[in-house]
């Protein structure tokens, strides 16, 4: 049985609001705060460096970390790489591909500003941008992508999950038509990751990034980066770890992970995000699922009864809900939910201005679960944005 009140017990923050932001950060559970006090009070040393037994016991950690992350992620520990953010972890894609003049990129007009800006940046390069358009819902059709694919094309760039519309991409036909032609895919798990079942093995693409901040109820800067081949990426960062051999003139990389880590990275971060994926097996990534779908369908059943409320996006979403008030500014509605309900909802552009705009807004409200949200907090907010409505009506 789902024990939603006993998981809301290691989230102390909770007890003083109503926090509907998941998709933006998660909260951190006490069992993670835990796990990063402990490396700072037991063991903290550096990682990957020094035979003492402080160096020792944080590689040791740092190391299962992985592991428990690739076997969560199912992929091979020695491809996932630590980094601070999702954004990073495209940035690593958009910075190390060996591009060349007249090559071709698809993305989608939806995608976060992370999965958007790096391809768009390329085009003072002489590369060529395509940017597919979704359906109303926010649904990618990878007939679409497959219609926009030329000779040139080198990679398709999209998001497993979007943070605007909360719409799920066919990403399994999208990899498929990619690599029926070649072409490296890109999947930005931002707001997957944690939330569903993500099988990396099974999906085989390319590329993967999320963040340890979200669904996967991490601290903040912490990310993993799946690369399925070293080959692929030329590291955009060098020095201390990333190399086994230097001489004065030359050196060598290090196979995988190590020439894509450089430096000291963030060890407690990374120690507490293995605590955080143990976490969510714990309770089960299905259960997870189940709970935040059924809030989800309760959230917009009870918004759909509000006049006034538009609401956007697919049925079957993952716990992403935008939604507009006709005459009211966005920041305005998530400032009254605040001052009043302590109800925590993001408003604005959500860092995908493309999207927001091609809604023809200026701004959604967008509520967003997590795993320790309850059927009464979806019942105090939707109150409150009908609440809301009659102050414009
Ligand atoms: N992609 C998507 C779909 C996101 O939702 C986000 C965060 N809102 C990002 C990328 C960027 O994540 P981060 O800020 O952790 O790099």
């Amino acid at each position: 049985m789902y024990d939603v009140t006993s998981i809301r017990e290691d989230f102390p923050v909770l007890k003083d609001v109503i926090y509907l932001d998941s998709a933006a950060t998660t909260q951190t559970p006490v069992q993670v705060v835990a796990a990063m006090n402990d490396y700072f009070y037991r063991f903290a040393g550096n990682y990957g460096r020094g035979a003492h037994r402080l160096a020792r016991e944080t590689t040791n950690h740092y190391e299962e970390s992985r592991e428990k992350v690739a076997s969560f992620l199912n992929a091979d520990h020695s491809k996932i790489i630590f980094t601070k953010n999702t954004t990073e972890g495209i940035n690593m894609v958009a910075k190390g591909m060996e591009w060349h003049a007249g090559d071709h990129i698809i993305t989608t007009l939806i995608e976060h500003h992370s999965n958007f800006i790096p391809w768009l940046n390329l085009k003072r390069y002489g590369i060529f941008v395509d940017v597919i358009e979704p359906d109303s819902r926010g649904i990618i059709d990878p007939v679409d992508i497959e219609g926009a694919i030329n000779d040139n094309t080198r990679l398709i760039a999209i998001s497993h999950v979007s943070n605007v519309f909360g719409s799920i991409q066919d990403i399994e036909s999208i990899i498929r038509i990619a690599h029926r032609n070649d072409i490296q895919v890109l999947v930005d798990g931002a707001q997957s990751a944690g939330h569903m079942t993500v099988d990396l093995s099974a999906l085989n693409c390319d590329f993967f990034a999320t963040s340890g901040h979200k669904g996967l109820l991490g601290p903040q800067g912490t990310g993993v980066m799946y690369i399925k081949d070293p080959d692929d990426l030329e590291p955009v960062y060098l020095g201390g770890g990333t190399v086994h051999g230097v001489g004065i003139d030359s050196f060598e990389l290090e196979p995988f992970p190590g020439r894509f880590e450089a430096g000291t990275p963030n060890i407690p971060g990374v120690i507490g995000l293995g605590r955080s994926i143990e976490y969510i097996q714990d309770i089960g990534i299905k259960n997870i699922e189940k709970h935040e779908n059924e809030l989800t369908e309760y959230a917009i059943s009870r918004l759909s009864e509000i006049p006034m409320v538009e609401i956007y996006g697919p049925d079957n979403r993952a716990g992403v809900i935008p939604f507009s008030i006709s005459g009211m500014n966005s920041h305005d509605v998530a400032m009254i939910m605040d001052e009043t309900k302590r109800i925590c909802v993001r408003s604005g552009y959500h860092c995908a201005m493309p999207a927001i705009e091609f809604l023809k807004l200026d701004g959604a409200v967008r509520a967003s679960f997590g795993l320790y949200n309850t059927v009464k907090e979806v019942d105090i907010f939707a109150d409150a944005v009908g609440q809301i409505t009659s102050l414009v009506s």
